[in-house]
């Protein structure tokens, strides 16, 4: 290679650099975050496999950092005989949850345990987040502190054992929070996620009825983070029509409405928090 002892090696050199970065330049780490913003774009709702290192940081949410947005959660599932009907409208609809799950709903030696856990694996397939909501749903006030963060710890394991990945969303059970609890959570990476529109579903029985709480806490609080419980049969019933009206209220011009709305991914709510 006599070419690289001549006084044109610096040329060549910086030639072959140059020919190479615009051949590989689409494999390139800023392209690559190019494309992901656009699919981003796309669905809108984030896909939570792809984007969850945004979300460990250790930090709190409570609904009110991005106002127009409406982010859903389930808690306290999964539950085989309702959460899959939930996964098939939100598929309908493109929307990616935060599922809030009791690992105790897994691991139990029952059969309803074994289909709950084939209902976490499919949950998890379709792109939503799975979010640490403890293993016994345990209330810090009634227990000791460290069975508090082992029931955290050992719901934490369980879902890394399905998915492969460390939860980063945290739900307190009961939104109780006690000062040492939430000083392990951030230390741990996780993001505490509260929510600001508790849609109470388990005070109801007519569908129609919970549509109209939604919309009403939804026009009240601005958008934020909706709470449901995907173990409720009547959010099966509702969440049809709640989907319909959100995802309505979304597409309309937002010069010609009053209270405009974006149904987000928790991700893009993080990210577009002021
Ligand atoms: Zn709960």
């Amino acid at each position: 290679m006599m070419i690289f002892r001549s006084k044109y090696a610096p040329t060549v050199i910086c030639l072959i650099f140059c020919v190479s970065f615009c051949l590989f330049r689409g494999a390139s780490p800023v392209e690559a975050w190019g494309r992901l913003e656009d699919i981003r774009y796309k669905l809108k709702p984030s896909d939570g496999n792809v984007w969850s290192h945004l979300t460990g940081r250790g930090r709190m949410v409570t609904g009110r950092e991005a106002p127009g947005n409406v982010v859903i959660t389930f808690d306290d599932g999964p539950d085989h005989r309702t959460t899959p009907v939930i996964l098939d409208i939100l598929d309908k609809y493109d929307y990616r949850a935060v599922f809030f799950i009791n690992c105790h709903q897994i691991h139990h030696a029952s059969a309803a345990a074994e289909e709950n856990m084939a209902v976490l694996r499919d949950m998890y397939r379709r792109g939503h987040y799975i979010g640490n909501h403890t293993f016994g749903h345990l209330d810090p006030d009634t227990v000791t502190l460290e069975d508090a963060w082992r029931d955290v710890v050992h719901c934490e394991q369980l879902i890394e054992s399905v998915t492969g990945r460390e939860p980063t969303l945290y739900r307190p059970p009961f939104g109780k929070l006690p000062p040492e609890i939430r000083k392990r959570l951030d230390y741990s990476g996780y993001t505490t996620v509260m929510w600001n529109m508790d849609t109470q579903d388990w005070r109801y029985s007519d569908p129609a009825a919970l549509k109209r709480r939604v919309k009403t806490i939804v026009d009240e609080n601005g958008g934020g983070i909706l709470l449901f419980h995907d173990t409720n049969s009547v959010v099966v019933e509702a969440l049809d029509g709640i989907m319909q009206m959100l995802t309505q209220r979304d597409n309309e011009n937002p010069d010609t409405q009053e209270h405009h709305i974006e149904l987000a991914g928790i991700e893009s709510f993080i990210q577009s928090r002021r």
